[in-house]
């Protein structure tokens, strides 16, 4: 057990099947505590299902897996997780607000309360309404989670996991349905949680990734951690396999490109 590493995978494969090709290969990897990364890399390259790994949701075919030091199962409490948005409709009525508090079941956990289900404490919903007012949402509390548009839905699984006020923060491509407007405020957001909390985050907004992340994983089939100053438009081009794949700021201080001006999925 390696205390000071928040995340480490070691030779870890897996995959969906036998006989079906290993999502993922060979990955080896570890990440202190505190620090935050960026996941890239193209669709169907591994980026959800390594982070499914990271939190105990998937058990690896091969290798070991750790978070916090222990089993992702036993840890996973200290994490606030926001899935990729499923395309899936979703009629079970339940509100914004009891959706977000969801996300306090972790922190109850930490405070040693105890049951499956834990009373929520007026503190708790004052923390989770706080977290929709961050994200820009909290006039929506009350209204029914599957009647909101995919963007407002997606801010509500951030205020989620935000919530949760977790030591990591783990986020699946959160800013695919968010308008370009949201997308600023959400990065501005994730600037000031400060050193407190760590992010973990799959994306495809890789001009943004040097503003917010000390390092980043390159993940198609295997995974490969650079730090973030070694993220060049050639190295995101190689790992897109895709000559049109551009950074998107001119403000990437280490960028060896600096034509490169937009990104192109
Ligand atoms: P990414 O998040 O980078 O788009 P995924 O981790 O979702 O990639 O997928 C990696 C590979 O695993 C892809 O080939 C995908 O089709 C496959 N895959 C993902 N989820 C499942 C699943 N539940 N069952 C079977 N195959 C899956
Ligand atoms: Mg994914």
């Amino acid at each position: 057990m390696r205390l000071e590493e928040m995340i480490r995978l070691e030779n870890v494969s897996f995959s969906y099947g036998v006989d079906v090709e290993p999502a993922l290969r060979d990955v080896s990897l570890s990440l202190p505590r505190g620090a935050s990364a960026a996941i890239i890399g193209p669709n169907g390259g591994g980026k959800s299902t390594l982070m499914k790994l990271i939190l105990g949701m998937l058990s690896p075919t091969v290798g070991t897996v750790e978070l916090f030091g222990d089993a992702p199962e036993k840890t996973r409490y200290r994490v606030g997780y926001a899935p990729q948005q499923a395309r899936v409709d979703f009629h079970f009525p339940i509100t914004v607000l009891d959706v977000t508090l969801a996300g306090r079941f972790g922190a109850g956990r930490r405070a040693g309360s105890s049951g499956f289900f834990p009373r929520f404490r007026q503190a708790d919903k004052e923390i989770a309404l706080d977290a929709l007012e961050r994200m820009g949402i909290a006039d929506l509390r009350r209204r029914s989670f599957g009647d909101l548009s995919g963007g407002q839905r997606q801010r509500v699984l951030i205020a989620r996991a935000l919530c949760a006020e977790p030591e990591l923060l783990v986020l699946d491509e959160p800013t695919n349905n968010l308008d370009p407007a949201s997308m600023n405020q959400f990065y501005e957001l994730l600037k000031s949680l400060g050193a407190k909390t760590a992010i973990l985050m799959a994306t495809h907004d890789v001009g943004v990734v040097p503003d917010v992340f000390q390092s980043v994983v390159c993940v198609n089939q295997t995974a490969v951690t650079h730090p973030t100053a070694n993220l060049t438009g050639e190295l995101v081009r190689d790992l897109y396999h895709n000559p049109d794949m551009r950074l998107v700021r001119h403000d990437l201080h280490c960028c060896s490109e600096c034509e490169h001006t937009h990104v192109e999925h």
